[in-house]
């Protein structure tokens, strides 16, 4: 029986399910289709990582001594698509049997039923076991809670990996959660640490050519290009993190600075997503830092908690709720991405810094995602899809599963309280006391109403009080529509004139 084992992008673990039990007469197939890269625009230092380590990953195999077939974008016969390819694959190695481990998204799930009826052969779809929590645990977890709390099945996953706790199941230092402890104001001068770069491969000279070529049309600046792209290098990377960073990530965890892109943070994601890293590798990891003193349970606790914790929940919601989930629109958010998401000219610093973070390096960091380019389009109602679509583009840890409830969910409330209890939506405030932006903004923080005003803050009233039928309920925000209602009327008004000056700044390119 000839079998193929198909890898997506996001599977180059040499521990994934479909390559399990292979036999050397077995082919492994990886492919660069242009439909992957182009369904939205995505970042070139994306494109460029995700082919380079593909690419990488196929070697190593190949130096095993597995029969492997490649196909690179420009091949002459690749027919652009994953369906196409493998259908061609198929037919030209006269296949009968693939093995697959089952898609990190929806749209690949529903590829590979189209395929599974065109091609009539048997596909195997294996568990992909390399997350914590399997899709169909998380909907047992679910089932009959009237709303979920990522902090209630964080705690189920500390005891059933046993990962910080104690012998008698309590967690080690006796709380769950040090985020009280965490989360500080960024210190006047404070700089990112120094990171790694690694020394480049023929096989990433030729990929960063490649996108080069074919993709300088998309946002984001391919050079320089720092990220690894072997496991290896990830490896490496991970150590430094958990050797030399970690100790401060829980303290400059919501931080942001000026021209400092990376802080204290891990710059993990995009290697665990496409499977270079390990989650469970890198939670144990930590753990050991914490077991040998080298860093501080509130930081240990606080990074486990984004990987163990956020990370498995967001994928759990993505697969309870898809594919309805993605057409949720709780406020009804329409208005159309400004060109400054695309590096189009804004006075806000805030907007500017996160965007120029994003377009140089295909990262910014959580706070910047949800508290700046978040928070704005929460509360000027820019509309879902393009939100989503932005962010799907622009971050190299960008894959739909984790996207879009971060997006949807968590930074926009589109869904109405699946992800989160209460709309992350914040006045200049919270952006002037957790970075050094307002410095040196045009617009002034503590302004409400007057010319030079933050749009922020006029933003954030009239978000709360075009909602208010929506929010007025939710027991989260108690005080917000009884400070609003002791506002004079006059007050109320310029407040809601600012926003509409504001809006119609931005559409006109002036805000
Ligand atoms: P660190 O701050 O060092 O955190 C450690 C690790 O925890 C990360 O590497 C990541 O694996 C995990 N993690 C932390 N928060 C989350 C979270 N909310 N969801 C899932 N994993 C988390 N993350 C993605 O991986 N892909 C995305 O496309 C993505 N889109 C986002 C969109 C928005 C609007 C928001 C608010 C968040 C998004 N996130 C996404 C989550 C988070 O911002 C990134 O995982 C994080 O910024 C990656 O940087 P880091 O590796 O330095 O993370
Ligand atoms: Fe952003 Fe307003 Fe601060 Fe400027 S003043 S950086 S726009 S929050």
């Amino acid at each position: 029986m000839k079998k193929l084992r198909f890898i997506f992008c996001d599977q180059l673990s040499d521990s994934i399910s479909s390559l399990k039990n292979i036999n050397k007469d077995d082919t492994i197939f990886l492919c660069e289709a242009m439909d992957e890269v182009t369904y939205v625009k995505h970042h070139p230092k994306k494109i460029a990582f995700i082919f380079a380590s593909m690419r990488h990953f196929a070697e190593e195999l190949e130096s095993k001594g597995f029969n492997i077939r490649y196909v690179k974008l420009t091949d002459p016969f690749n027919t652009g698509t994953l369906e196409s390819e493998i259908t061609r694959a198929v037919q030209e190695l006269k296949i009968d049997h693939i093995i697959i481990t089952e898609p990190s998204e929806y749209r690949l799930k529903i590829l590979l039923e189209s395929l599974q009826k065109s091609l009539g052969i048997a596909i195997d779809i294996l568990k992909d076991e390399r997350f914590f929590c399997s899709p169909t645990e998380f909907k047992f977890w679910a089932n009959g809670k009237k709303q979920f709390r990522m902090e209630y099945f964080y705690r189920e996953m500390r005891k059933k990996y046993k990962i910080l706790m104690e012998s008698d199941g309590s967690p080690v230092g006796g709380q769950w959660n040090y985020d009280k402890e965490n989360r500080k104001s960024p210190t006047k001068n404070l700089k990112s640490p120094k990171r790694i770069s690694h020394k480049k491969s023929d096989i990433l000279i030729d990929v960063l050519k490649l996108v080069e070529e074919n993709f300088s049309d998309h946002f984001g600046n391919l050079q320089p290009f720092h990220f690894a792209v072997t496991r290896k290098q990830a490896l490496i990377e991970l150590d430094d993190f958990v050797n030399r960073i970690l100790p401060y990530f829980g303290d400059y965890q919501d931080a942001m600075m000026k021209g400092e892109t990376y802080l204290y943070h891990s710059l993990l994601s995009s290697y665990i997503n496409i499977g270079l890293l390990l989650p469970m590798e890198v939670c144990k990891l930590a753990e050991e830092a914490f077991k040998k003193n080298k860093a501080p349970l509130s930081a240990t606790e606080g990074f486990i908690r984004q990987v163990l914790g956020w990370r498995e929940y967001i994928r759990g919601i993505y697969w309870l709720k898809m594919p309805d989930y993605g057409e949720l629109n709780y406020f009804e958010a329409n208005t159309p991405l400004p060109d400054f998401y695309w590096g189009a000219k804004t006075k806000m610093t805030c907007i500017s810094e996160a965007v120029s973070h994003t377009k140089e390096h295909a990262y910014s960091h959580h706070i910047q995602r949800l508290m700046v380019t978040g928070n704005f389009a929460l509360i000027s109602g820019l509309n879902v899809k393009q939100v989503q679509e932005w962010y799907l583009a622009v971050y190299s840890d960008a894959f739909e599963w984790v996207e879009m409830p971060n997006t949807l969910g968590m930074a926009l409330f589109g869904d109405g309280g699946i992800v989160g209890s209460k709309p992350y939506a914040a006045s200049a405030n919270y952006i002037n006391k957790m970075s050094n932006f307002c410095d040196t903004c045009h617009y002034d923080p503590k302004e409400m109403t007057s010319e030079n005003a933050c749009p922020f803050n006029a933003l954030y009233w009239d978000f709360i009080t075009r909602n208010r039928n929506k929010l007025e309920v939710n027991q989260r925000l108690p005080f917000v529509y009884s400070t609003w209602d002791k506002f004079s009327s006059e007050k109320q008004k310029a407040i809601k004139n600012k926003a509409a000056i504001s809006l119609l700044r931005m559409k006109n390119g002036e805000l």
